[in-house]
């Protein structure tokens, strides 16, 4: 493979840069441009050592930078291969031109996430290990974090390959019988099949389930706030985000697009996005508006719906609890430092089976109430990741599905006592979705995809 370079530190200036270097010709590259003051041969270079020098352009013997260089022989370093990284001053000018010359003297730029796409083809990692990085790096809360390192750990991994073991052994038995069918051994056969495809069953059936948190943790709570203009949606959405991002005006209806924010409950990503007032548009834009408010409202895990809690409630009232009476809501009641009929109100509604809080949104009372009752409907606190394996990618979420899919196939041929040899279709349908998630038998196509989605050096 190619010996590619990169700038690994963010863009921008920084104390420190790093361009980071892998491929077989990483050293003998290091030698033209890297000068010690005692020079010394990479081989006497053990790996995991850290040299200091300058960085100089081999065309003009110009010094460039004073750096750190680290060594990482292969195969012990992050790609599998020789590499090695080069620490200069965090300067925009001076790391573009460590690269430049790195790349003049015959390395390659890096594609996004080629050096963990190394790391994976090399085999040092699976592919569910790999997407795990990204995770890490994105991850916007803590438990995020915690649940991708888990992941780059292996948790998964070993899960689907324990399940892989399972599927195994029911090839082996099912071989056996096909093989010696002289042999009566096709009854024990039926019961022990059956009996470890169960087994499979139970644990796809638990990975399965973990994704409902999994999707929590990592895309968090959609959080669509709906009310009649004037109720107080920018304010409430202010309010929870603590600062005056949403436009609060006088005027109704100039909430007219969404905003979307991110804040953090007890570890758990917040979406909100801040919808325009839904009611019976007069003009085009408003159109627009509701209509999107309507539809957010469609795609949200979870509706605040505010009131004005100083009026009577009104049929455009009416239209906002037909959008959220069936659906995971909180109700708010909004004003509550004026005169208002709160108490009246909550009993109105008190039907709707939803929790109410009453807040003011201007006087930032209520918010915690309103952050302790969203905790509480997700049950945000019993979320554990320590030590657990959660699926939090949709692409392992849909490829466990569709294993568990398989193997209820396999029971149910089994159960109708089928040819043992129509059961391998199944069975291998199942190993081949497995094999998405830890990437053995995964299309070039999804790779590449997946690695798109990395940051340039890493
Ligand atoms: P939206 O149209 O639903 O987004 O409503 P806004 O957030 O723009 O609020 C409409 C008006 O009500 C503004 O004048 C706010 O200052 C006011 N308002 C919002 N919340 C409160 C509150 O809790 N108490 C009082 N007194 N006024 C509020």
């Amino acid at each position: 493979m190619s010996t590619i370079v990169a700038i690994s530190t963010a863009p921008g200036i920084g104390g420190i840069g790093i361009i980071r270097m892998s491929g077989e010709n990483s050293f003998s590259i290091l030698e033209k441009i890297f000068r010690q003051k005692k020079p010394q041969k990479i081989e006497d270079i053990k790996g995991y050592t850290i040299k200091y020098g300058k960085i100089i352009d081999p065309k003009n013997k110009q010094i460039i930078d004073e750096v750190l260089v680290s060594y990482f022989k292969k195969p012990n370093s992050y790609t599998t291969e020789d590499m090695c990284e080069i620490n200069s001053h965090g300067g925009v000018i001076v790391m573009q031109k460590i690269l430049e010359i790195c790349l003049e003297n015959g390395a390659q730029m890096a594609e996004a996430g080629e050096f963990t796409k190394r790391a994976f083809l090399n085999g040092r990692i699976d592919l569910s290990q790999a997407e795990s990085i990204i995770d890490i790096i994105n991850s916007k809360t803590e438990k995020e974090a915690k649940a991708s390192i888990h992941q780059l750990n292996g948790f998964l991994s070993n899960k689907i390959n324990d399940i892989k073991k399972d599927i195994l052994d029911v090839m082996v038995d099912i071989e056996a019988s096909i093989d010696y069918p002289e042999y009566d051994i096709e009854e024990v056969s039926y019961q022990k099949i059956e009996d470890t495809l169960y087994k499979v069953k139970g644990k796809l059936e638990e990975l399965e389930r973990t994704f409902y948190n999994g999707k929590i943790i990592k895309e968090g709570i959609k959080v669509a706030i709906i009310g009649k203009p004037n109720a107080g949606k920018s304010s409430l959405l202010n309010a929870i985000l603590r600062e005056e991002r949403a436009i609060v005006t006088e005027y109704e209806g100039t909430t007219r697009d969404t905003i979307e924010e991110f804040m953090n409950i007890d570890g758990i990503p917040l979406k909100l996005i801040d919808t325009a007032g839904i009611r019976n548009a007069k003009d085009e834009v408003e159109k627009i508006g509701i209509e999107k408010a309507k539809e957010i409202a469609k795609e949200a895990d979870l509706i605040i719906a505010i009131f004005d809690a100083t009026k009577e409630l009104d049929n455009e009232d009416k239209k906002i609890i037909e959008e959220f009476e069936k659906k995971k809501a909180i109700i708010v009641l909004n004003k509550i430092d004026l005169i208002s009929q709160a108490d009246k109100i909550e009993k109105e509604l008190e039907y709707l089976n939803k929790p109410i809080v009453k807040i003011s949104a201007l006087k930032r009372e209520g918010i915690e109430k309103l952050n302790q009752t969203i905790s509480e409907l997700f049950k945000i606190n019993d979320i554990q990741v320590d030590n657990e394996t959660i699926v939090t990618n949709t692409r392992h979420k849909e490829m466990i599905r569709k294993a568990k899919e398989y193997n209820n196939e396999a029971l149910q041929t089994l159960k109708a006592k089928m040819p043992l040899d129509v059961i391998t279709v199944y069975i291998k349908e199942i190993l081949e979705a497995l094999g998405n998630i830890t990437g053995e038998n995964v299309s070039e196509n999804i790779i590449n995809e997946i690695f798109a989605k990395f940051c340039l050096g890493k």
